[in-house]
């Protein structure tokens, strides 16, 4: 019988997951059929019952279940631990194990982002959402010493800095004020820029001005296309990365965790390809956010 595994959210139309799972379970001869189920909140817990059931092999949750899962299933690794998210479920028997894929996707993202230079010690991240978690968090095991979170609701961007104040003890976290000339300040001092909000997602703009950005800069968008932010890097000369990286490689650890085989990442990376250049953009399917209030710094220039 073939397998079923489900990605729910809310809304999840047009997936990239789906893409680049579906052309993995089919390189790798796995009969299983990745399935969206777009379920609002309150219809969560019913869901997560479901899955538990032995046609399935697996499942990734995404926004905006990935913190309301964890208090549904039965236990969670150490990264889910860690960051409060979860983005995939395994199963062993009828118990539900929720892990967070996302920190191993950001790692690699890093990774390539960095190169062959040396790791960097000091970040700037906007945005203090679910992504940001999986960023705070690996940025911390990759060494770092100073972040600064700035995010349009400071107390969100607060939360994560308490979120993680243990893990966090021996380093500078802190979160800012969404001031432009404060982000200019710090990134005056930093080496590392990461947008984890979703301003980019669905119009050409930027969460800051391309004026306050420098050449030495590594920029990181996590959103999955050529962004505003990444062509205004590259035009001061900055290193510039999109999310593709991050979601590739979540995506390689979700299905290893799946299957017990490794991923096939170039089919999986050409299947993105593909997907993107038919127009899907997300992996949570229609955007997130809200455009419209977009805090001043994000005002396109002009
Ligand atoms: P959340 O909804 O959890 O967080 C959204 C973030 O964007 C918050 O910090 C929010 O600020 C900010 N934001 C949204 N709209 C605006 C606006 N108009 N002005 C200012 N700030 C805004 O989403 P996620 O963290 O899950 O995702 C954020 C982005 O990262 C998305 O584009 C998503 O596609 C991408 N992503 C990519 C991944 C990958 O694998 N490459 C993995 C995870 C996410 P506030 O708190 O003030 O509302």
């Amino acid at each position: 019988m073939s397998k079923r595994v489900v990605l729910i959210g809310h809304p999840v139309a047009h997936s990239l997951s789906g893409a680049m799972q579906q052309a993995a379970f089919d390189e790798v001869g796995i009969d299983a059929r990745y399935e969206l189920w777009d379920r609002a909140p309150i219809a969560l817990p019913d869901a997560i019952e479901e899955v538990r059931g032995d046609d399935f092999l697996g499942v990734n949750v995404t926004i905006p279940h990935k913190e309301r899962v964890v208090p549904l299933i039965d236990k969670l690794t150490e990264d889910a631990q860690a960051t409060g998210a979860v983005n995939t479920l395994t199963r062993e028997g009828k118990r539900l194990v929720g892990h967070n894929t996302d920190v191993p996707g950001f790692a690699a993202a890093l990774d390539t982002l960095v190169g062959r230079q040396k790791m960097p010690r000091q970040a700037v991240l906007l945005g203090a959402g679910g992504g940001a978690r999986a960023v705070v968090y690996g940025l911390i095991r990759a060494g770092f010493q100073r972040v600064v979170i700035f995010n349009r609701h400071l107390h969100r961007a607060e939360g994560l800095v308490r979120h993680f104040g243990r893990s966090a003890a021996h380093m500078e976290l802190k979160a800012m004020p969404w001031h432009e000339s404060i982000i200019e300040s710090e990134l005056a001092k930093t080496k590392v820029l990461i947008n984890a909000t979703s301003i980019g997602l669905n119009a050409d703009v930027s969460p800051i001005p391309a004026e306050i950005l420098t050449g030495d800069l590594l920029v990181l968008d996590l959103i999955y296309s050529r962004t505003r932010l990444l062509r205004d890097a590259e035009g001061v000369g900055a290193t510039a990365q999109d999310g593709e990286t991050m979601l590739l490689h979540q995506g390689a650890s979700a299905f290893a965790l799946w299957t017990g085989q490794p991923a096939p990442l170039e089919v999986m990376s050409q299947a993105l390809a593909e997907a993107r250049a038919e127009g899907v953009r997300s992996a949570e399917g229609e955007p997130v956010g809200d455009e419209e209030a977009v805090p001043e710094a994000a005002a396109p220039a002009g």
